[in-house]
Formats: C-alpha cells, structure tokens, sequence
C-alpha cells in the first residue's frame, strides 16, 4: 500500500558532509546506516575518498558506528567498507526488511531509537528506514546519469512521490530546496 508518510524524510541535506553528527548524538543516536552508491559515492568509483575517510573518522570518534547498507552485492560494499574499519550489509534489498532486520540484530542491545540512517533515495533508504521505525536523512544523489535501470525507474516513482508530497506536506517539499543552492 503507498502510505505517503513513509517517503517523508525526517530530514534533507545537500551531501553528507552537511549533517550535524554532533547534535544526533546528542540526542542519543550511537548508530548510522549508511547508503553507499550516490550517498557517498557514484557508481564509478569503488573507494571512498580521503574526504570521506575524515568524515567517517570524525564520525566514530563522535562515538558512532557506522554500517554501511546497501543493496549493492558483496565485493562492490566489502571493498568499499574495508578501510573504513565500519561493517557493512550488502544486498540488503531496501525498502524490504532484511537489511534492517540484519543491522538491529547487528546492534542489539541498542534499538531503532538509537538508529539513524542515510540514503540519495526515497523509494529504498527513506522507504525502508520508515517501515523500519528508524529516522532517516535524505541526501541529494551525486550522479543520476550512471545509474543502473532499475534505479532510473525509482527516480520516475520518486518524481512521483515527490508531487504527492509537495501537494499534501508543503513543510516537507521545501526541505528539498537545499538541493538547488
Ligand atoms: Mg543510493
């Protein structure tokens, strides 16, 4: 069923280097899930950056753990993850549960509350960290041009979604503008 309050993020930036890690974890998040391809990275690249690699050493000295989710097969997220020391989920199959199920059991004795989690998509990381219970933060996608099919039809379902929301949540839409500055 399209519940169009599972496609609201709680929160949308520009990229991910625009989050303020600090005041989540004020507010008792331990936990980030984090999407890869378009989050972090395009498609073309298979390592995260050094500009990254500040961010996610910023990130876990904040206290943090990072899991990388994505439904993205296991060579292409293993070798992403490696020298990030994080842990990783792949072919997590998002919006479905099994990912989430895997990074809640992952984190047990901490819960959804402590979790937060990030992605470029509404129709799998907003979507699946809904249904999940976990709060979820919307990034713009890095390169929409090298997306694979399957991607490009749920950016014509996003487009969609995205009407709906600007229609029945106009608070939630103008979060979006970070995107055009
Ligand atoms: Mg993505």
């Amino acid at each position: 069923m399209f519940k169009l309050k599972n496609f609201l993020p709680k929160d949308v930036y520009k990229t991910v280097f625009d989050i303020d890690y600090n005041k989540l974890y004020e507010a008792g998040k331990r936990i980030i899930l984090m999407d890869i391809d378009n989050t972090l990275v395009s498609y073309a690249e298979s390592e995260p950056n050094e500009r990254l690699l500040a961010l996610f050493k910023r990130i876990q000295d904040i206290g943090f753990a990072i899991i990388f989710i994505s439904n993205n097969h296991k060579k292409r997220v293993e070798t992403f993850a490696r020298a990030t020391g994080a842990r990783y989920i792949e072919n997590a199959m998002k919006p479905f549960q099994r990912g989430y199920r895997r990074a809640l059991k992952l984190v047990r004795p901490l819960g959804r509350e402590a979790i937060i989690s990030i992605g470029d998509q509404l129709i799998t990381d907003v979507l699946g960290s809904n249904r999940a219970g976990i709060d979820v933060y919307l990034v713009k996608p890095l390169a929409v041009r090298t997306e694979k099919w399957y991607t490009r039809l749920n950016r014509k379902l996003e487009n969609y979604a995205l009407r709906k929301i600007k229609k029945r949540y106009p608070e939630v839409y103008r979060k979006f503008e970070v995107w055009d500055e």
